[in-house]
């Protein structure tokens, strides 16, 4: 053992001589340790040893300063008969890598060496498929969890609904769910994680009461899902008792929980809310700062969150990709280029963080807001990576707001070589051109559309009233919003014409409609509807909260200061780009959005 190189390395243990290396493989702290103990085992002729390479393998798939799945592969194919243990450390191994499909093709090697999977097994595979998005793969395991009769494990039940919904199949992890017999919290989280991560915040919240009715306590995963949930809608009061039931549980004792209710605050639009939560905390992560400093920036508040940042510093707190975002994010939006261009160098000069493409689309918006669109498309031209559709897309809103149809054109050129689906676009071109009188460009876009089959999005506002959350889709009254609604928006809007409101049909760009359908088509769009009824169903002077899946148009927004005004209500209303704050006749945003 004397001319054993481990001696000579940091593993050397003060009992090492009395141990075979082989005890120091958990202590190894590099792949070269690794190597150096394999080396050894070679020396003492041990190196078929299949508990020895089960170890060497163990190490080098689990432990994160170890790991290296090549390595791994490299000791597996020494085994002459791998049993089942090791392979499920090798699955387990893959399905945390980069090359998760790996554990797949390894799978089908246990099955044709008769080897029989076990409940280790299934998890292991399902979250490989998981990773590598295989849906079909994943239903192939499924039939093999039947016929292993594993259908029911505990094990295997959760990573069966995580695959399905990774893999954007939300009905079929349903599916599984609707079958197991009892299902535990562990089943309810993987089932309420699945519907949150896929956008489908209702449902997630429907069976996150359903978990409490059943008399099962929730976890902070629970909790996570179900606090990601009401932000994705907007459903403040929800998040306020979920926020209850933290504090009465002590599940403000996790910062994720604490990090995940100032996100649910800030995306609800109580601002007040999420600074408490933050300033409660006894521990604030990176992603706590970073949320705060998010925060401060969706609502418009630029010097708080760059403050923020100052304090994160001071408390030497690393900021991340996501801080810097909040910071990008807020400088765009208040116009403040220079500072915005500093902290985009800084946080890859100073802090080692690549800026991805969401940092180089704020800097396209930072650039495209304050007019200077020709700068901001050389940018986009010169990115060390591919531009995506919505970088482009910034820019062409940007063209939008600044007029500039000749630029916009151009944008719109480079966005129909990489896609030419989405309505939106059309919409701002169109729009661009309305107002620019070139209605025989507005007319070629209309035909382009129809021509491609292109169609648009159809606004949706949402609003929460006694924890259920209504949907309202524009010019869709007829259909799911009953009469009384649509004469009480008839009636509102005659209210304000009186007050001055004047609807602003430049906005329609049909060049065949006259100015009255114009009007009608304005206004049933789906904020005025929510607003509506949030108006007729709350009590005078509570704050009316609309959630909007599309930018609000100039009319409503109009409309929105009216209505505050005249019936002395504050309303908040979030669309895709930010937070609006109707108060007295005026907007947060200072008609600047
Ligand atoms: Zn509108
Ligand atoms: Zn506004």
């Amino acid at each position: 053992m004397a001319s054993l190189a481990v001696q000579t390395t940091p593993i050397s243990h003060p009992k090492a001589h009395t141990h075979s290396p082989i005890s120091l493989i958990p202590k190894c702290t590099s792949l070269a340790q690794l190597q150096q103990i394999q080396a050894f085992s070679i020396k003492t002729h041990l190196q078929y040893d299949s508990s020895v390479l089960a170890k060497l393998i163990n190490s080098c798939t689990l432990n994160p300063t170890t790991t290296s799945m090549d390595y791994a592969n490299h000791l597996f194919d020494q085994i002459s008969h791998p049993d089942i243990v090791v392979f499920n450390t090798m699955a387990r191994g893959y399905s945390r890598s980069s090359t998760p499909f790996r554990a797949i093709i390894l799978f089908s090697q246990v099955l044709s060496s008769g080897l029989f999977p076990d409940n280790y097994t299934f998890p292991a595979l399902l979250k490989a498929c998981a990773g590598s998005k295989a849906l079909e793969e994943g239903k192939q395991l499924h039939c093999y969890v039947i016929k292993y009769g594993m259908q029911h494990n505990i094990f295997v039940c959760p990573a069966l609904i995580n695959m399905y919904t990774e893999c954007s199949d939300v009905d079929a992890a349903r599916r599984v769910f609707d079958r197991i017999m009892d299902p535990c919290v562990v089943v309810h989280n993987a089932m309420i994680t699945g519907y949150a991560r896929n956008s489908r915040p209702n449902e997630a919240l429907a069976l996150f009461r359903e978990l409490q009715a059943t008399g099962l306590e929730p976890t902070d995963v629970t909790l996570l899902s179900a606090l990601s949930s009401c932000a994705l809608l907007g459903a403040l009061d929800l998040g306020k008792w979920i926020h209850e039931f933290v504090k009465k549980n002590r599940f403000d004792r996790y910062v994720k929980v604490n990090t995940a209710l100032i996100d649910m605050y800030s995306k609800c639009g109580s601002l007040e809310d999420a600074v408490s939560v933050f300033e409660d905390m006894s521990v604030k992560d990176t992603q706590a700062w970073s949320a705060m400093i998010v925060a401060y920036a969706t609502h418009g508040n630029v010097s708080k969150a760059m403050l923020m940042f100052e304090e994160m510093k001071r408390a030497r707190v690393r900021p991340d990709e996501i801080t810097f975002l909040g910071l990008l994010y807020a400088c765009s939006h208040a116009g403040l280029v220079e500072e915005g261009c500093n902290y985009f160098y800084s946080m890859s000069e100073k802090y080692g963080i690549i800026p991805r493409i969401k940092h180089y689309g704020c800097m396209v918006d930072l650039l495209g807001r304050s007019g200077r669109l020709h700068e901001a498309y050389k940018f986009i031209d010169e990115l060390p990576i591919k531009p995506t559709p919505i970088i482009w897309r910034t820019l062409l809103s940007a063209c939008g707001s600044h007029g500039d149809v000749d630029m916009g054109m151009q944008v719109l050129d480079r966005i129909f070589e990489l896609d030419d689906s989405h309505g939106g676009d059309y919409v701002i071109i169109s729009n661009l051109c309305a107002r620019a009188g070139r209605w025989e460009d507005v007319d070629y876009m209309r035909k382009l559309m129809k021509d491609r089959g292109v169609v648009k999005i159809p606004g949706c506002s949402s609003i929460e009233m006694n924890n259920v959350v209504h949907e309202f889709f524009s010019g869709d009254g007829e259909r799911s919003v009953s009469k009384v609604l649509h004469q009480a928006v008839d009636e509102l809007i005659e209210e304000l014409k009186l007050a001055g409101y004047v609807p602003d049909t430049s906005l329609v760009v049909h060049s065949d409609m006259d100015d009255k359908d114009r009007e009608l088509s304005l206004r049933y769009h789906s904020e005025k509807l929510a607003i509506t009824y949030g108006l007729l169903n709350t009590a005078a002077g509570t704050t009316i909260r609309v959630v909007k899946n599309l930018r609000v148009c100039g009319d409503c927004h109009s409309a929105a200061k009216y209505i505050s005004l005249m019936f002395n209500r504050q309303i908040v209303l979030r669309d895709v780009q930010r937070f609006h704050h109707f108060k007295d006749g005026k907007c947060s945003c200072g008609d600047h959005w």
